[in-house]
Parts: structure tokens; sequence; C-alpha cells
């Protein structure tokens, strides 16, 4: 599960195999590298915090 990091997203959720949103379009790719795993913090207050992993390392 690939999660995309527009918050606007009407459907954030994408298969681990694209590379784009196919909702709105949006580079699901962190920094060219990081993939969005799932989402660590709720919407508003700090900001958001995503798990992601780079090749076989996950990162939080
Ligand atoms: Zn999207």
């Amino acid at each position: 599960m690939s999660l995309c990091i527009n918050p606007n997203c009407p459907h954030p959720q994408n298969p681990n195999n694209m590379l784009f949103c196919q909702a709105c379009g949006s580079e699901l790719l962190l920094a060219g590298r990081y993939r969005v795993n799932r989402l660590l913090s709720g919407k508003g207050g700090f900001g958001r915090t995503y798990e992601v992993n780079q090749g076989n390392t996950t990162l939080v």
C-alpha cells in the first residue's frame, strides 16, 4: 500500500507498484525514494508524520 501525501486527495490509497496517485496524480515517492506506507499522525495538530520505507529499511 502506498499513501498519497496530498492532503486533499479523494482516494489516497494506491497499490505499491504505482508511482503516481491514481486519484489526483501526485507523486507517491517522497524525494524520489521514500514510499509512504501509512500516516502516523492524525490530521491537523503539528502536521503530518509518515512511515516510509527505502528499499528494505523502514524509517519512521
Ligand atoms: Zn492522491
